[in-house]
């Protein structure tokens, strides 16, 4: 089989409250989202999407922002309230997207239309991984966990906007393998070279994405399962917390596969240490 290629690609960036990506088990939802915190202690953070050459198919995983957040490529006050639709989403994370980064630009500048896609997956439905959604709808398929529409449809008062994937032709699936913390996956091909790997916690339908080669050698992409590699290394959880234990158990998880022989890179979708690269697998 070919070699799959990884390209590690950031769209933008997200600012937030440092208690957001590393506030730990004991910070609650108000303290994370800093809303009442200091404005100068904020983070700005990467917003990764992963494009797979995968010999079988081409796969987006996350979109990104939307371009309209950001129209001139600066930060934009009235674009992001109107982007996302909410204010309070503002208040929580602000985001930025310089000329030539959004996923539609990206895929063009490798020579891609956002029909040449396979797939595009979707770790989650939070902003900064699914507002981007209409620069790549006519992607031939995209894929979202149904425990993950499930949950969004619970949280859309606050947490998830479901105009970010109006005129989106969602697919949802049904975990159909047992890989993982929580002994629920989904095998992509039926080969095991691209396994969905739920990692409830941050989000009850969230999952990572293990990227195998023949040798068994894999890159993991395990998005807001942990805000950085000392998320693992350290044990910190986000501040952002649906199910605290499964977010922990979930975290344990993620530690014993980055610590793996066979695992090449593992990856946190706002790693601030991550810049954008390309793996050969
Ligand atoms: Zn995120």
């Amino acid at each position: 089989m070919d070699k799959i290629k990884i390209h590690v690609l950031h769209t933008g960036e997200v600012c937030v409250s440092p208690d957001l990506p590393f506030g730990g088990e004991h910070c609650n939802l108000v303290k994370a989202s800093g809303i009442f915190g200091k404005r100068e202690e904020r983070l700005w953070l990467p917003v990764s999407v992963y494009l797979i050459e995968h010999p079988k198919a081409k796969i987006l995983v996350d979109c990104g922002w939307n371009r309209d957040m950001s129209p001139n490529g600066t930060f934009d006050k009235s674009a992001q309230i109107k982007s996302l639709g909410s204010r309070l989403l503002y208040l929580v994370n602000q985001g930025r997207i310089e000329k030539g980064a959004a996923i539609d630009e990206q895929l063009n500048k490798l020579g891609l239309k956002a029909s040449d896609l396979d797939y595009v997956l979707l770790t989650h439905l939070d902003c900064d991984h699914a507002n981007g959604l209409s620069l790549v709808k006519d992607a031939k398929k995209i894929l979202v966990s149904s425990d993950e529409v499930v949950c969004a449809k619970k949280h859309s008062l606050v947490r998830y906007k479901s105009k970010w994937w109006k005129d989106v032709n969602l697919t949802e699936f049904k975990w159909n393998d047992t890989e993982g913390p929580v002994e629920q996956s989904y095998d992509l091909f039926g080969d095991g070279s691209i396994e969905l790997i739920n990692i409830p916690g941050h989000a009850d339908g969230l999952f990572a994405v293990k990227i195998k080669n023949e040798q068994g050698k894999y890159v993991l992409l395990f998005s807001d399962g942990g805000y950085a590699e000392k998320s693992w290394k350290k044990m910190i959880t986000s501040g952002i917390s649906l199910d605290k234990k499964n977010q922990k158990k979930s975290l344990e998880w993620i530690r014993e596969q980055s610590m793996d022989k066979n695992c090449l890179e593992s990856l946190a979708n706002h790693d601030p240490d991550v810049i954008p690269h390309t793996i050969l697998l």
